[in-house]
């Protein structure tokens, strides 16, 4: 039996000299049996449909925020550099992965930009806009540090991960209205919203950073079920 394909977005970056990305995604996937590909964020989205008709699934990375302007917000003083050619880009990679009913799983950034493509909102800063107890990342982004997360026991993340467990938080922006069509499926102790899945579950997407967690049983099965799922149609 071939191996799913599957697409991992890439960013524009360096004077928009480079597409790039980082060697853990594409890792992860190949080491849970799938075929990562690259994909350029090119300027136009014409080609997203056929694109993704070649692809199996489509995981979406870490990375920037999100342009405010793409849920109806002015930019605070504590929101990050945006790239909206690339929010674009993976927007339309998205709504095309939905359409032909591909699996996707979305992380960080990726978790917050199918929220917002798809009718929600983000919190600009957690620490500004919410006011957390608990830290969602490290001061200067260089240390790991985890926090706990409870699962929605009747969520297809649960029946993967598990109801109680410890993820890694590198994020300073979180879900705040949910998109019509998903639902939280975790939630941290100070009831940020860490995962969000869509009604038949061929959409996950999560706060935390599962590639780089691969020692952590969990975390394998999480992209090891992914990976599957693009291997037998969702
Ligand atoms: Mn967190």
């Amino acid at each position: 039996m071939s191996k799913p394909v599957i697409g991992i977005s890439a960013v524009n970056v360096f004077n928009e000299l480079y597409y790039l990305q980082r060697v853990t995604y594409p890792q992860t996937v190949e080491n849970c049996g799938g075929i990562p590909v690259l994909l350029p964020c090119l300027p136009g989205t014409e080609n997203a449909a056929e694109l993704i008709s070649h692809l199996d699934g489509l995981m979406l990375p870490g990375g920037a925020d999100v342009d405010p302007s793409l849920y109806g917000e002015e930019r605070t003083p504590q929101c990050g550099q945006s790239l909206l050619a690339d929010d674009r880009y993976d927007f339309a990679l998205i709504g095309e992965a939905m359409r032909q009913k591909k699996p996707v799983l979305a992380i960080c950034r990726g978790m917050q930009a199918v929220n917002i493509s798809c009718g929600g909102t983000v919190y600009q800063d957690i620490s500004a806009q919410y006011g957390s107890d608990i830290a969602h990342s490290d001061p200067n982004f260089k240390a790991e540090i985890f926090h706990a997360v409870n699962t929605e026991p009747n969520s297809r993340l649960a029946k993967i991960i598990g109801t109680a467990l410890q993820v890694n938080s590198s994020h300073h922006q979180a879900v705040k209205a949910i998109a019509p069509g998903f639902r939280a499926v975790a939630t941290a102790p100070d009831g940020i919203t860490e995962a969000i899945e869509n009604d038949d579950g061929s959409v996950i997407c999560v706060q935390w950073h599962p590639e780089r967690m691969q020692d952590t049983p969990e975390m394998v099965k999480l992209i090891s079920d992914f990976v599957r799922r693009c291997g037998s149609g969702g």
